[in-house]
This record gives structure tokens, sequence and C-alpha cells, in this order.
């Protein structure tokens, strides 16, 4: 599943389209990932419209079009975006396509856990202002973290770094690795952290997200060797600090991946 940077990546994909007005909307509207949005009433509204900005948050995008429309899309497990040359041909799983005039802004998503839903109005949509802080802003600090984390004392900490209202954009991959930087085991009890555990934990969350905003996000080139990235789905996958074979269970209803010996569960 996309997860921040990788959702960065891809929001910058239409970044083409920026400026440019869309000619014509093309939409599969009974599909699953248009539920809950009025396909007819988004695509009378977004054709003729600028594409003016978009921005990411957490694992969500919002795409804001002239005339007080919103578009926001949710990659959901195998969703992507792309353009392609103006008038080709729309796949099958080419549930959306924006078409200007030099381009086409697509959206796919063949298993359709994705979602799309739309919003006129002139402040952005109830749905997008409700979600908590972004990690990279001001607003994630420390307090905030350990207050969220404290909510869900009894929770693994693993589970608590997947849920997204209070970090966004972390899926299964970078809190194994978070929490193998932070050196804390992924079933210990959230609320067993102590106050240094914490901060090594924000540190952690911080630094990771940033990193991977500058490769994955950037040119979706990969985070630099010695990440946990790269062992976790290898059969045999060893902790890049001392080799000690890395252990696999499934935590917080995923597969986690995390070294015994960084990561003692004392
Ligand atoms: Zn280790």
């Amino acid at each position: 599943m996309p997860e921040l940077a990788e959702v960065e990546y891809f929001r910058k994909r239409w970044d083409v389209g920026l400026g440019e007005k869309v000619r014509a909307v093309q939409a599969h509207g009974t599909k699953r990932i248009f539920r809950g949005t009025d396909v007819r009433a988004m695509s009378r509204r977004l054709t003729g419209q600028l594409l003016e900005s978009s921005v990411a948050r957490g694992k969500q995008m919002l795409f804001r079009f002239a005339g007080h429309n919103w578009l926001g899309i949710h990659l959901g497990m195998s969703g992507h975006l792309r353009t392609e040359a103006s008038g080709f041909g729309a796949g099958k799983h080419d549930h959306l396509v924006l078409e200007q005039k030099k381009q086409a802004l697509v959206f796919r998503d063949a298993r359709q856990f994705g979602r799309v839903r739309f919003h006129h109005g002139e402040e952005a949509p109830e749905w997008w202002a409700a979600s908590g802080p972004e990690i990279q802003s001001p607003a994630f600090s420390l307090t905030a973290m350990t207050e969220f984390v404290r909510r869900h004392a009894r929770a693994p900490i693993k589970a608590v770094l997947l849920m997204q209202s209070g970090f966004p954009g972390i899926g299964n991959w970078m809190a194994d690795e978070i929490l193998w930087r932070a050196k804390i085991a992924p079933r210990r009890k959230a609320g067993a952290l102590n106050a240094k555990m914490l901060g090594t934990l924000w540190r952690s969350v911080r630094f990771v997200s940033r990193a991977s905003l500058r490769t994955i996000g950037r040119d979706n080139s990969d985070p630099p060797k010695g990440w946990l990235l790269h062992e976790r789905w290898r059969a045999g996958g060893k902790c890049p600090i001392h080799q000690t074979v890395l252990r696999r269970a499934k935590i917080g209803g995923r597969t986690t991946a995390w070294c015994p010996r960084c990561q003692s569960a004392r």
C-alpha cells in the first residue's frame, strides 16, 4: 500500500497539468472507488476548470480546481496516478481521466481499494480538515504525539503507528523502519513507553518520513543502504547493524519484521 512518500511521488505526476483547463472528464462512475460521490456533478463541475494546486497529507491527496472544486484521491492498495498523451485510449482500470489540451491525467486502480471524492465549496472539504497534523508540520510535536500514544496505551505500539488519525501516511514498512531505529519491540504496549523512548520514537518518525520523502517522494528512488526496508521482505533478511536474522509476526493485523537483538522485548 502506498505510504506517505509514494503518495507524494504520485501527486507530482499530475503537476504537468497545473494551470491548465480540464476539457473533458471520463469516469467509470459505477465503480466502488466512487462510493458516496456524485460522479455526474463531479464531471460537470470539473469540465472547463483550471487545475490550480495539489497537496498530499498522509495517504490522501487533494487537487484544487478553479470554481471552488476539490478532488480528493486515496490510492488504496494498488492505485496510481500518471499522465498520458491527450486522446489516449483509457484501459479498463483507468477509472478517472481528466482530459487536458496536451495531456490526460489518469487515475488507475485495478483492485479498487482506493477512493475518489469530490467537493464543491469555498473551503476545503470537511474530511480533509478533520485529519491529524502532518508529520512534517510543527503541529506534530513530541507533546502531541505523546498524547496520542497515551490515548492508546493498551495497544501494541506497532498498531498505534498504523493509526492514520495520529500518524498520517505511516504504513506497514515505515512503522517497522521507525521501531527498528528507535529500538522498540513492536509488541510493546504503547502505554509502557517511557519519556526517553517516546523522544526517540518521535525523532525516528520524523527522520523516516523526511528521508523517504527525499528519495521515494522525489523520484521514486530507494532510501539509502542500511535501511531495514531492504531486508524486511527478503527470505532470511538480516538486521543491517549486526546481521541477526529478522523475526516476523502479525501485529496490528499486518506482517511485522523486527530485529530481536536491537528491539528486545524487555
Ligand atoms: Zn539488530
